[in-house]
């Protein structure tokens, strides 16, 4: 019997398959509604990988589906065949032409391509809302645009030139001229049929027309056919179909795109019309006054808003009906922006406004409207009934027609009950999306959902002539309508192309072309109800990039993802895989959680996963282990004691038999104790606390168990403790330690874990210290690592009542603001160095730290970076210990960018510190050491 995992082993090495149930299931859903369980899951390294995977697809008539960050929004990166997953390598980002072009691979991220591009001013052209987690390759494949780059800058027109691979294994690459030839005379069959698809198309002026008409808007609908007009040779003509795409025809492994200005002078305001019809019949005067962005919500898109604290508050007291537009004008020179917004007012002033915002160029108010036109999307997403899908949907009309589409739509919420429905979008474009929630978990649901399709395109369509996707692809979800909106004529080039390329159907099938006209209503994503933050989740996929254990296990939306899972196959009655996908979850759901929280500063919808990965940890202990646990808490001065005494023979060891010995040891008792914690290079020895007795003292100095247990370094010989001690005396800071620290802890060792009643235990013992070493409140209480100035400032909730009273008057210090607001005014810097690097720890971003940080940084080197690619070491307390693939995977982009480059490099947490040093090969060390070593006084 044919058994896919057999088959692919004879292919590919282990490590480029992903076959486990968590795998597959991980990967069966996109940020779209439509869902689909992979039969493998194959993460290729090189286009020699791309060949054998198309061989192996012919071979065996297994259909393959190209994936990078799984943004997309209509089911056109899922598959019930092969998933080709190409977001973890396939990452190259290369400026040419002094920031003119950029070569980039499907897997870079959009974001990562504009930060290269930035020292150049420029950046891509295509601007998709989602572009911090969409990927090269689904940003060519969808065609995709956003708020600002119109028709003219989208991934089409911005193509410089594309090298591909067609399912044959035959790769071209339009940058080489040689490849002209060698297409005609290698791939004639292909090359014919376009010619003759063109030749088709030019005699027939009523279908060029259509189509000139139809790019004159944004139109991801069916294939990019204005390829066969606007190019002659059929490489070329093939090269622009494969943008909008959607991996249906080839495989993209690299493409040149020309870059646009990236404009930093901006000013920015807010118009209001009465009514949507108004506000749209001022769009082409705006438009003819060269504006950049101009952003259109309804009333309701601004009602959803209109209580967060960065909305004008003017907003509130709109009557019905009223439509805003967001408007902005960008330059290259402030001087510029200024000309464009005085020639501007000539016309603005003449428009019919009901009030407006007056326009700012202050980058914090700007921030402000765009993050109220942004928040309009979680406002309502998040906020949605359980058990309903968040459907964001993508038209345009052309202009003229854009005030009576959006009064039609509203109308059609009215008539489908879609109470919380909100319009939005690049009304420059003539493009609107808008936001509906739907449940599609029964037929009659699903049916309500086929009704309200049928009807918007009946008026998208057929009453305004407009796209029934303008930005976000065709996929499944407007495959049945491709004809309807194209024509005959139309249709049958793009049936005929697929079928040239493809004539086994075996290139992500399915999506653009799809003979059956119910596919849209099938393999649709159901909506089990779960738990609190996996029902709020939409499945975007913009936690992954941040998420530490993304290259190791599964990303934040993945361990959602399978949490719906496990439910719809106990709904199922699948019992064998909902075993089995349950038991794969301990380890790749929640032993390999770092809990740091980061995905939820990236989640639209404020999803901490973390916070989710905590409570399922707690549930999950026994009784048992809880009482462990909190014995262990009860004598944690022992334990303490037992530690150090481990590290420090530990450390014995290494200087007795090498000092790599220790690691050597752990690394083999791990392969029989797996959850045995491994020896790290970066590991110190424990440290003795010296006391100060101090009777007024400015700060109370209250070093965490990490310093205390692992404070010395590698190679300063003065620990963290004394450092500290050292710069209070320097700037003149009077500072108290108390004896007796061993034993108290901020308890964050059992809360990341979920031991509650330790961890409660542990954070009340501590309080009650702090309360008498801070003489009740009055004296500040330093802390030494950040993420423990952070669990003890958010313990609130765990505390008895008398020390949440305690607790009130308590004043937490963490190291960097101390540096920065203690020591810095009050040092003098002799020694600058040269450049320097940091790593901020999770809470660093939490705190609003970071600009403290780089001010530190300023004052005490020439240049002090922070890696665009820092983020979560995945340490997680000691979680690193026991899991270091967590810990590796995590540090390896930061690592890469760091590259040894730097003459000092800092953080502000011991265990942070050790992860880090691990992966560069550096010797990170608190903010502390890097004052130390810079100032004399
Ligand atoms: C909240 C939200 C907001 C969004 N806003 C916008 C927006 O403003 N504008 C916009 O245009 N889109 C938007 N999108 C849609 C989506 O994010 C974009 O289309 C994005 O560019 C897709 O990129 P991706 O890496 O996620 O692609 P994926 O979803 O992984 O793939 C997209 C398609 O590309 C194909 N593909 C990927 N790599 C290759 C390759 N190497 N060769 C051949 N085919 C390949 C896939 O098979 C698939 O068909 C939004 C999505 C969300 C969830």
């Amino acid at each position: 019997m044919f058994d896919i995992a057999t088959e692919l082993k004879k292919v590919f090495t282990e490590d480029k398959l992903r076959l486990t149930l968590t795998d597959r299931y991980a990967m069966a859903g996109d940020a779209g509604f439509y869902y689909l369980l992979p039969r493998a899951v194959v993460v290729p390294v090189n286009e020699d990988d791309i060949k054998k995977l198309f061989s192996f697809s012919r071979q065996h008539a297994i259909p393959l589906t190209f994936r990078t960050g799984g943004t997309s929004l209509s089911g056109q990166s899922i598959t019930d065949g092969i998933l080709v997953d190409l977001g973890k390598h396939w990452r190259g980002i290369f400026p040419q032409e002094n920031g003119k072009t950029i070569r980039v691979q499907p897997g870079a991220i959009g974001a990562h391509v504009n930060h290269q591009l930035r020292s150049y001013a420029m950046k891509i052209g295509p601007d998709p809302a989602s572009i911090s987690a969409a990927m090269m390759g689904g940003i060519l494949s969808n065609n995709s645009s956003g708020m600002c780059c119109g028709v003219a800058h989208n991934s089409y027109h911005t193509l410089r030139s594309v090298r591909f691979m067609l399912p044959d294994g035959n790769v071209y690459d339009t940058a080489v001229p040689e490849d002209y030839d060698r297409f005609a005379k290698d791939n004639a069959l292909l090359y014919d049929g376009i010619a003759k698809l063109q030749q088709r198309i030019s005699a027939n002026r009523t279908l060029v027309e259509k189509i000139r008409n139809k790019y004159r808007i944004k139109n991801t609908v069916g294939y990019s056919i204005n390829a066969f007009i606007d190019y002659e040779h059929p490489l070329d003509v093939f090269a622009h179909l494969l943008i909008g795409g959607e991996g249906t025809l080839a495989f993209i492994s690299e493409a040149v795109l020309n870059t646009i200005p990236d404009k930093p002078y901006k000013t920015t305001g807010l118009l209001f019309f009465e009514n949507p019809v108004v506000a749209a019949d001022a769009i082409p005067y705006l438009k003819s006054t060269d504006a950049d962005a101009l952003e259109l919500m309804d009333r309701p898109a601004l009602h959803s808003v209109e209580d967060a604290d960065y909305t004008p508050a003017m907003i509130k007291g709109l009557p019905p009906g009223t439509t805003a537009i967001l408007c902005e004008y960008q330059g290259t020179s402030a001087e510029e922006v200024q000309a464009k917004i005085d020639n501007a007012f000539a016309v603005i002033n003449a428009l019919p406004l009901l009030s407006r915002l007056e326009f700012s160029t202050n980058a914090y108010e700007q921030a402000k409207l765009w993050k109220m036109r942004k928040g309009m999307y979680p406002s309502v997403a998040a906020v949605r009934a359980k058990g309903t899908t968040a459907m964001l949907e993508d038209v345009a009309v052309p202009l003229e027609n854009l005030g009576k589409a959006v009064t039609d739509l509203q109308l059609l919420f009215t008539k489908y009950g879609y109470t919380n429905a909100i319009i939005f979008g690049h009304a420059k474009e003539g493009n609107l999306h808008f936001l509906v929630t739907q449940p599609v978990n029964k037929q009659e649901e699903i049916d309500v959902f086929a009704a309200f399709n049928d009807e918007l395109a009946e008026i998208i369509i057929h009453k305004y002539d407009g796209s029934l996707k303008a930005e976000h692809g065709t996929g499944r979800q407007i495959a049945p309508y491709v004809k309807d909106e194209w024509g005959e004529d139309a249709y049958n080039v793009m049936r005929e192309l697929k079928k040239l390329v493809d004539p086994g159907n075996l290139l992500n099938p399915g999506v653009i072309i799809n003979e059956d006209a119910k596919c849209h209503l099938k393999n649709m994503k159901t909506m089990p109800v779960v738990e609190e933050e996996v029902d709020r989740c939409v499945e975007c996929g913009y936690c992954e990039n941040r998420c530490p254990s993304r290259n190791y296990t599964l990303t934040p939306r993945q361990r959602i993802q399978i949490r719906r899972s496990l439910h719809r196959l106990e709904a199922e009655g699948n019992k064998v895989d909902h075993d089995i996908l349950k038991k794969e979850y301990k380890f790749s759901g929640m032993d390999t959680c770092a809990v740091d929280g980061m995905c939820a500063t990236d989640c639209p919808v404020s999803i901490n996963t973390g916070d989710l990965i905590k409570r399922l940890r707690r549930e999950n202990h026994s009784g048992f282990a809880n009482k462990t646990a909190l014995q262990v808490a009860r004598n944690f001065s022992l334990v303490e004691r037992m530690v150090k005494l481990a590290l420090r023979t530990g450390n014995m060891v290494n200087q007795v038999a090498g000092k790599h010995a220790m690691k050597k040891i752990t690394r083999g008792i791990k392969t029989v104790v797996r959850d045995f914690p491994l020896w790290t290079d970066s590991i110190t020895k424990p440290v003795r606390i010296k006391t100060t007795a101090v009777a007024v003292p400015d700060v109370v100095y209250f070093p965490s168990c990490i310093t205390r247990m692992m404070g010395a370094d590698k190679e300063d010989d003065m620990p963290v403790s004394d450092v500290v001690k050292m710069l209070c005396e320097r700037a003149g800071v009077s500072l108290f330690i108390a004896d007796h620290t061993t034993g108290v802890c901020c308890g964050q060792l059992f809360s990341s874990k979920g031991f509650i009643p330790a961890y409660k235990h542990t954070v009340n013992e501590t309080i009650n210290k702090l309360w008498s070493w801070s003489q009740e409140g009055k004296v500040p209480v330093l802390m030494d690592v950040t993420s423990c100035t952070h669990s003890l400032q958010t313990s609130a909730q765990y505390l008895t009542e008398e020390n949440r009273k305690r607790f009130e008057k308590l004043v937490f210090i963490d190291s960097i603001d101390f540096a920065a607001d203690y020591l810095l005014p009050r040092l003098h810097i002799n020694q600058q160095k040269n450049r320097i690097v940091f790593h901020p720890v999770c809470t660093t971003y939490k705190m609003n730290l970071v600009q403290k940080l780089q001010k530190i940084g300023d004052a005490c080197a020439v240049k002090a970076d922070i890696p665009f690619l820092s983020g979560c070491c995945g340490m997680a307390g000691d979680r690193g210990f026991y899991y270091p693939g967590l810990t590796a995977s995590a540090t390896k982009d930061e690592a890469s960018e760091v590259n040894g480059r730097y003459e000092g490099f800092y953080s502000s947490g011991k265990t942070c510190e050790m992860a880090l040093s691990e992966a560069t090969k550096q010797n990170y060390q608190s903010v502390f050491y890097l004052l130390k070593d810079t100032t004399d006084k």
